[in-house]
């Protein structure tokens, strides 16, 4: 027998609860499916688990570094895993089962718990239950690509997931994959007391920023002494007695790095949907398995939507929560709401961290409009000074004619942080003059925007 629903929703990542929670309350009889772990990336293997263990490292860093600010280091900062495994597993279990909690307490919502698949446009599977709905909502996420590497069978390499079981100190953790999420694990792990290599295959770090960032944060993690290897190409895995030896073909020649003891593979996500039945759907995903949405996240089958890291449109928490307000609003708020509002924003965990808001410098290049650009060194603000985390740089760019910000980067501390106020603005639409003539609070990493503001140059 088919239950029959207003609308069903697969997934309970960033985007699915909150968008059940709305339909339900809107009268809607909702079920949401979920095969695995409520709360979906973010809450078990995501933002929230390494924020918390980037948060354990940061503590080991300073502890380390007490002595120079006066403070008695005690034992020297030794870090015991199973104790930083425990606060993550105790902060990260307590959104999931609130999650469980919230949706299985929901009026007029039914929980099931399985792998849902189309059947055909208006209908799923989930295990033996057989559901349809004139609405569907696909929110499933992704998961870790897992690249052909020669060797990659004989090492039992870990991915983003199963580092959360990683209750031990690896010896020597080598890395595949220079950019975000390589590079919090990297530093992280550093921190920890691992000796770490880090293989990028292009020819600098986090290649979607600009160059001098990459060079900035690489030289961040020189300073920690954590090796990264650029252009690393042709990457391989052997065995030599208990320890992984790892071959790859880099700027300066082909080289072999002995002594590894564990394999982290950060080499980029690709989207859950290829067993979803989304051909008995009728709808259209594109040559990653990203499924293809409208601006308002309509997929190509009437009456099914889909949100989150699935659709490819962002790839962030933030943005399948928005993904969710999108929906909802044009659903049930008769307000018109798009992605293409939405301007692009992010962050890099590393210490000090990297905020991101709008168009890089090279991407304000390429759009050939007049543009002028602010930078300062964070030696320059007396916050990051006072607290001895001066490294990096802030820089912004702005349209010539309509004086509005195109993007900016901070990095450097509290750099998460400080950049929502230039976001705001960019949001407001204001010319970058209001933020100019803001008064900001002294000390703060934020105050050094309006100076630096002052101080802008034409990008030649
Ligand atoms: C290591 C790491 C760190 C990150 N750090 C950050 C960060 O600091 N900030 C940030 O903004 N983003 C971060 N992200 C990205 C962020 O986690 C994701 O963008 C976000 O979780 C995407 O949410 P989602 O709603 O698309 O889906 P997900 O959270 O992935 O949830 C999808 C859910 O669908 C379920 N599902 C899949 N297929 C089916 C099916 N067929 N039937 C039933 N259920 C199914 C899955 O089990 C899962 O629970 C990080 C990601 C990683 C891997």
């Amino acid at each position: 027998m088919t239950a029959a629903y207003d609308a069903i929703v697969i997934g309970t990542g960033q985007a699915g609860p909150s968008l059940a929670a709305r339909l339900a309350k809107a009268g809607m009889k909702v079920a949401i499916v979920e095969r695995k772990l409520f709360g979906g990336t973010c809450v078990n293997t995501g933002c929230i688990p390494t924020k918390t263990m980037v948060a354990s490292a940061y503590a080991a860093h300073m502890v380390r570094r007490a002595a120079e600010f006066g403070v008695d280091p005690g034992d020297g900062g030794s870090v015991d895993m199973r104790r930083v495994k425990a606060r993550k597993d105790a902060i990260s279990g307590k959104s999931r089962t609130a999650v469980e909690t919230w949706l299985k307490n929901m009026d007029h919502c039914t929980v099931y718990e399985g792998h849902a698949r189309f059947e055909s446009p208006q209908e799923l599977t989930v295990g033996p239950h057989r559901l349809s709905a004139k609405r569907i909502f696909i929110n499933v996420g992704g998961r870790a690509v897992v690249p052909e590497m020669p060797g990659l069978d004989q090492v039992e390499y870990l991915t983003n997931s199963s580092m959360m079981s990683v209750d031990f100190l690896p010896k020597h953790l080598i890395i595949v994959g220079g950019s975000y999420i390589g590079l919090e694990f990297g530093q992280m792990y550093r921190r920890f007391g691992s000796r770490v290599t880090i293989l990028e295959m292009g020819p600098r770090l986090v290649q979607r920023e600009d160059e001098d960032v990459s060079v900035a944060i690489q030289d961040i993690l020189a300073r920690e002494e954590i090796d990264v290897r650029l252009n690393a190409k042709c990457i391989g895995f052997s065995r030599r007695g208990d320890e992984i030896v790892t071959r790859a073909d880099c700027a300066d020649g082909a080289q072999e790095i002995g002594g590894g003891s564990h394999v982290l593979l950060a080499v980029g996500r690709r989207p859950n949907t290829g067993d979803l039945g989304l051909e008995a759907a009728g709808v259209v995903v594109d040559a990653h398995g990203y499924i293809a949405v409208d601006d308002q996240l309509r997929t190509s089958a009437p009456g099914i939507w889909a949100l989150g890291d699935c659709n490819g449109k962002g790839g962030f928490t933030h943005t399948s929560y928005n993904d969710f307000e999108i929906v909802a609003a044009n659903l049930l708020d008769n307000d018109p709401r798009r992605v293409s509002d939405r301007i692009p924003a992010y962050a890099l965990y590393i210490d000090p961290p990297l905020g991101r808001a709008g168009l890089t410098e090279t991407e304000v290049r390429k759009t050939g409009r007049s543009a002028l650009v602010g930078q300062r060194p964070m030696t320059k603000v007396g916050r990051a000074v006072e607290k001895g985390e001066s490294q990096g740089f802030m820089k912004i760019m702005v349209d010539t004619q309509s004086k509005q910000i195109l993007g900016a980067a901070i990095l450097g501390t509290g750099g998460d942080e400080a950049i929502h106020s230039i976001l705001d603005i960019m949001y407001a639409k204001a010319p970058y003059t209001t933020i100019q003539r803001a008064v900001h609070i002294h000390p703060t990493v934020s105050e050094l925007i309006p100076t630096m503001l002052g101080d802008l140059r034409p990008l030649q």
